[in-house]
């Protein structure tokens, strides 16, 4: 068995994989290096995922059987709860965030945006 690497969105290293999720809300990869608000202190992303709190609201977000859980439990899959995210917090903002963002301000569509990009770069060349 081999054993997988992902690189983390906020620092771009490459990590174990056990030291890397998803971000639940945002959906960056994160790494447990670069977590906020760490008062875990633990390497495995993992104990970084949304805890069960008893409500209605992620009973159907996650749909989970309430039976199955108990308060303070980690919902599985739920990913890094957003509240660790540097990108969800606003610490750290990805260049293709903003790129989307500028492609919506603009108006413009990413096809658009790389078909003059290609032809910017052939003008170049002459
Ligand atoms: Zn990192
Ligand atoms: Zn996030």
């Amino acid at each position: 068995m081999g054993v997988e690497f992902y690189a983390c969105d906020c620092c771009g290293d490459s990590r174990y994989e056990e030291y890397v999720d998803h971000c639940g809300s945002c959906g960056h990869r994160l790494g447990t290096c670069c977590v906020e608000n760490d008062y875990i202190g633990s390497s495995y992303a993992y104990d970084y995922g949304v805890r069960f709190d008893g409500s209605e609201e992620q009973i159907e977000e996650y749909e989970i059987d309430p039976e199955d859980y108990e308060i303070d439990d980690i919902i599985k899959d739920s990913g890094i709860d957003p509240k660790y995210c540097p990108f969800c917090l606003g610490k750290v903002v990805a260049k293709e965030d903003l790129f989307d963002y500028l492609l919506k301000k603009y108006g413009l569509t990413f096809d658009e945006v790389k078909a003059e990009y290609l032809a910017q770069k052939g003008a170049d060349r002459g």
